[in-house]
């Protein structure tokens, strides 16, 4: 069975005309299909009401709509929303973050990551596997549907009220080490018979895979955050791992060719503040000799512990004294606001906690049946 929701528009229009659709009519009912699946957002195919009742029977018997199922839904005091779906032998999360001019949703691209970044807790997790498109999609799609319901809204028309206006990929996983499943996502997130988020609102945010940057500049632009989190190559070679095989210089001629094909004309390089490792005067002094070499803005990411991380967060006044260092040389130079925390929603803070949570609800869950069970017996032998 298809899974249509794995298909973008090109993919899907190949998808009719497999099951004969004519040759004149497939990339029409390519772009009725993905308004049903991802503007309607119906789950039935009996809903498609402008696709003929004999092509509909047709997709029931080749293809099905398979969504994400939602192992909790919780809500931050401070309106930060987190599902956690069930991807089989693992969860990945999603966080949508309401503001007051946008709603951006953060969601995963691979059920852990391999590598293996120092202060990362879905990197001490390790690779599970991949996401699907499907599974990729199917977060907005999810995340998309909910909150129209909690709004009285039902589907997404591109002129209305739309809770997620970005998305950025900067929740599990590496997005450039799964670029194949990622790029048809993107490209629905684009579409403007599905979500129709303008390129600059999507974000990949990627560790520093060089040749994989080359390859999203030419098959699906979008804007670039890069992890850089350290400003010399000894120090980004224990921090991001993966500079041994791509180091700063290399990383830094990427995103000057990304930004021939970018939406944006900066980069936002992401650097996290870890106490006494990288937030020192000298860090600062070599992060703004880096960032002049790249048309960038700076994102200085207060450091997330979680339980088992070496780190600490550098303290509050010395990420100010960091920013002004940086600003005084004319380096944009923003701090990461901390949202959701007291649900585990911030940045690196979602994985390992899940793996122990989804663990630990199991057991619960298991816990309950038992007591259940117990309670069970006395009413029934009494
Ligand atoms: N793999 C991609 C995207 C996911 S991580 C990447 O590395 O860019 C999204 C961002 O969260 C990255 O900048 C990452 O370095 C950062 N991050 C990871 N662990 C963190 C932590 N414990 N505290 C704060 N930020 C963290
Ligand atoms: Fe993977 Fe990104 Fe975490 Fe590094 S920071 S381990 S690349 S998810």
């Amino acid at each position: 069975m298809q899974n249509l929701l794995e298909l973008n528009q090109p993919s899907l229009a190949a998808f009719f005309s497999q099951i004969g659709e004519k040759p004149s009519s497939v990339k029409m009912r390519a772009k009725q299909t993905l308004k049903w699946l991802h503007q309607s957002q119906v789950s039935d195919f009996s809903a498609m009401t402008d696709i003929a009742k004999a092509t509909r029977d047709v997709l029931a018997a080749h293809a099905e709509i398979r969504d994400l199922t939602a192992i909790r839904d919780s809500t931050a005091s401070d309106g930060t929303r987190k599902w956690l779906f069930d991807v089989g032998s693992s969860a990945v999360d999603a966080v949508f973050i309401p503001e007051d001019d946008r709603g951006t949703l953060c969601i995963s691209s691979q059920a852990g990551c391999a590598l293996d970044c120092a202060f990362c807790s879905t990197g001490k997790q390790g690779f599970n596997r991949n996401l699907s498109t499907a599974e990729i999609i199917g977060q907005l799609r999810y995340a998309d549907r909910a909150l129209k319901a909690d709004m009285g809204i039902v589907g997404r028309t591109l002129d209305g009220v739309q809770p997620v206006t970005n998305v950025v990929m900067m929740g599990m996983g590496e997005p450039l080490a799964n670029i194949d499943a990622v790029v048809p996502a993107l490209e629905l997130m684009l579409d403007d018979n599905a979500y129709g988020l303008s390129r600059r609102r999507v974000t990949v945010s990627t560790s520093g895979m060089v040749p994989q940057i080359d390859e999203l500049s030419k098959r699906c632009p979008v804007a670039l955050a890069v992890s850089l989190h350290a400003p010399t190559d000894a120090l980004r070679d224990v921090l991001v791992p993966i500079n041994k095989r791509y180091p700063i210089k290399e990383l830094l001629a990427a995103c000057n060719r990304y930004l021939n094909h970018a939406p944006r004309d900066f980069i936002t390089f992401e650097y996290v503040m870890l106490d006494g490792v990288n937030d020192q005067p000298e860090h600062a002094e070599a992060l703004i000799k880096i960032a002049r070499q790249v048309p960038s803005k700076l994102n200085l990411i207060p450091f997330n512990p979680f339980p088992q991380s070496d780190f600490k967060k550098s303290p509050r006044d010395r990420i100010l004294a960091f920013q002004r260092r940086l600003s005084d040389a004319d380096i944009v130079t923003t701090i990461r606001k901390t949202r959701g925390d007291d649900i585990d929603a911030a940045c690196g803070q979602l994985a390992g906690q899940i793996k122990d949570r989804t663990r630990r609800t199991i057991q619960i869950a298991q816990r309950r049946a038992v007591s259940d069970n117990t309670a069970l017996v006395p009413s029934s032998t009494g």
